[in-house]
């Protein structure tokens, strides 16, 4: 029993690191690499720490998982986010997000875990003939507390609602049926293009929003194999590509209390309490209700939903203040 005393489910978050490689400005800078993955579980700082900066920082972090610059989108789903993922067809919830500083990689990470996950369940799809399956997009991005449509021309703002049964519900938010492959890859493109419509209107758009797309997968057995007990299955995964994380650091490093500006993300802040609390298995008042984003995300974050985080970070020395915040973040999560 865990430290709660039952009653919830005790699975740990599962939490891993990728390293990405040094990019061609840092190399132009002739960055050297300050990180480097020993092990498969471990990422170490290596370079010339000042004796006063080796006491106050650990030099090697440990997680579930870390990848380096030489792993592909592919191992980081494989083993850091598949299992999670893949519960969606066992009808678990679940989450898998991308956190890290703007520029470590949180697109490329998750958009590659998306297509992955996708290209999986197509697979599963076509080896479980006994099931009848549908799958269900919709897309969103928060920016400054504002929910927006990317499957919608319209992006006025989106309400939540409380709906009793469903939980945190968002009002209108478009829900498309899946057809085929290709259908997918059109509504990401939809997505794309709607992101990129906001980008323009105002500067620098994707570090402040976080993207949430959003597959609900429902299976029902097929009459001739029914079994009663588990005859429709439902279940939501979230892919949350997140805000970069000097939206929040940057309050938190100084130790101050929040306060208005415009660095300041609330929904980042209020992901981070969230975590933490339920890393810690904290059974008291967790402030889900605190942010869009943790309120939209409630259903498939603690309980029994299963969620992974990806914290991605360049290996470069100039950012190696930001690297160790995300480091102190995934540490907090686990
Ligand atoms: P973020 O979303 O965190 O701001 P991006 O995902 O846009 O960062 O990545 C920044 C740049 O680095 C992009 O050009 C991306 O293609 C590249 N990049 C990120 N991670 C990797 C990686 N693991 N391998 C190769 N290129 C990467
Ligand atoms: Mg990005």
């Amino acid at each position: 029993q865990g430290p709660s005393g039952g009653g919830g489910c005790e699975e740990k978050i599962s939490v891993s690191v990728r390293l990405r490689p040094l990019n061609d400005k840092e190399m132009l800078r002739n960055d050297s690499p300050d990180w480097e993955c020993i092990n498969s579980t471990t990422i170490m700082y290596r370079s010339h720490l000042s004796i006063s900066d080796r006491s106050m920082y650990p030099s090697a972090y440990s997680f579930d998982r870390v990848f380096g610059p030489e792993c592909c989108t592919r191992q980081v789903y494989d083993q850091g986010a598949k299992e999670v993922a893949f519960s969606v067809v066992s009808g678990v919830n679940a989450s898998v997000f991308a956190y890290g500083q703007t520029s470590s990689g949180k697109t490329y990470t998750m958009s590659g875990i998306t297509h992955c996950t996708l290209v999986d369940i197509y697979d599963y799809i076509d080896k479980h003939k006994e099931r009848e399956f549908i799958l269900k997009f919709s897309a969103m991005e928060i920016y400054n507390e504002s929910v927006r449509d990317l499957l919608s021309t319209d992006s006025s703002p989106l309400r939540l609602l409380d709906d009793p049964e469903k939980g945190t519900v968002v009002e209108k938010l478009t829900e498309e049926t899946l057809r085929d492959w290709n259908h997918f890859k059109e509504l990401l493109s939809v997505c794309e293009a709607q992101r990129q419509i906001g980008e323009t209107a105002l500067n620098e758009v994707s570090s402040r929003s976080h993207q949430i797309l959003r597959l609900t997968v429902e299976s029902t057995a097929r009459e001739f194999f029914t079994n009663d007990k588990f005859s429709t299955l439902t279940a939501t995964v979230n892919f949350i590509d997140l805000a970069g994380s000097e939206r929040a650091s940057q309050s938190l490093s100084a130790g101050t209390r929040l306060k208005e500006g415009c660095h300041i993300n609330r929904s980042l802040l209020t992901l981070g309490t969230v975590i933490r609390k339920l890393s810690k298995g904290k059974t008291g008042h967790i402030p889900f209700r605190d942010s869009k984003l943790t309120r939209i995300l409630q259903s498939s974050l603690g309980g029994n939903a299963r969620t992974a985080i990806i914290c991605t970070m360049s290996p470069a020395r100039i950012h190696v203040e930001q690297s160790r915040n995300t480091l102190l973040f995934a540490s907090c999560a686990k």
